[in-house]
């Protein structure tokens, strides 16, 4: 279902109105964690003024450590959806368990799944059940064919609207976090009709980075940026280092802005 040999034109994906493939952008930005209202209503007002169309920010939280901030749960999404209610933006949240799609389903207008649950296959068939979006994030590991393989297994249970996210993958190089793998947007525009987002933030691990890999994944295609924004990256419960403040993500967006229009 995803091939690009049975579907020759390229996918469009409706995020409860914002359009996301095709050469229609989608520029995710937000905390890393939904930590309170306050700090959420700052950073989405901030990041629609500089041109976010939508706002990330993670409820449930896949952490190493299970003695890391493990998010707010169900508290987190009443927040991104009270923020949504105020400024406007549609909002993407991580979904880790099943147990919690009736809810998601109801609220998060575009339902995110991480790294580490890309070959969760019965996450995944569960999917099939929502007409939700799902933003698909590449495994640590994952190869292009599991990736899809991934993808295929929502559309074949039933929900053909998948954006895929390549957020690093894991090679020897330990100065990254992980490395920022640009190949992807052409490779899966050549095998998939799907759209393809990037996230330099999980991938370099510094904020320092975001900015080039930004600018290098628009102008090789991408159809979209995944980025963390914090108020307070210094303070931030979860990957302030790899976090931009809002005024050095405004002007990567005016940046952006410029080179999107030359593709
Ligand atoms: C995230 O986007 O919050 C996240 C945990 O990313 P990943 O699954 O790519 O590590
Ligand atoms: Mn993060």
């Amino acid at each position: 279902l995803a091939n690009r040999a049975f579907h020759p034109e390229d996918s469009v994906v409706d995020v409860s109105g914002v359009k996301v493939g095709s050469g229609n952008m989608a520029f995710i930005a937000g905390p890393c964690s939904v930590e309170t209202f306050d700090q959420v209503l700052e950073i989405a007002k901030a990041a629609k003024a500089s041109g976010a169309n939508l706002l990330r920010g993670g409820a449930f939280k896949p952490r190493t450590s299970p003695y890391s901030f493990q998010g707010l749960g169900l508290e987190g999404l009443d927040i991104l959806y009270k923020v949504k209610e105020e400024v406007g933006l549609p909002i993407v949240t991580e979904l880790m368990s099943a147990e919690y799609l009736d809810i998601f389903e109801e609220k998060v207008d575009l339902i995110q799944i991480g790294a580490r649950n890309m070959q969760n296959f019965d996450l995944l068939k569960q999917l099939g059940k929502v007409k939700r979006p799902i933003l698909l994030k590449r495994g640590l590991n994952a190869t292009y064919e599991e990736w899809i393989m991934s993808a295929e297994y929502i559309m074949a249970s039933g929900n053909e609207n998948v954006i895929l996210c390549e957020r690093g993958i894991r090679t020897f190089e330990s100065y990254t976090r992980n490395t920022l793998d640009l190949q992807s947007i052409p490779v899966l525009k050549k095998l998939t009709h799907l759209p393809v987002v990037i996230d330099p933030s999980h991938a370099g691990g510094k904020w320092w980075l975001v900015d080039s890999m930004a600018k290098a994944a628009v102008a090789a295609g991408a159809d979209g940026l995944m980025i963390e924004v914090h108020n307070d990256p210094e303070n931030a419960l979860c990957d302030g280092a790899q976090s931009l403040k809002p005024e050095k993500f405004d002007k990567l967006m005016k940046e952006l802005t410029a080179i999107a229009n030359a593709v």
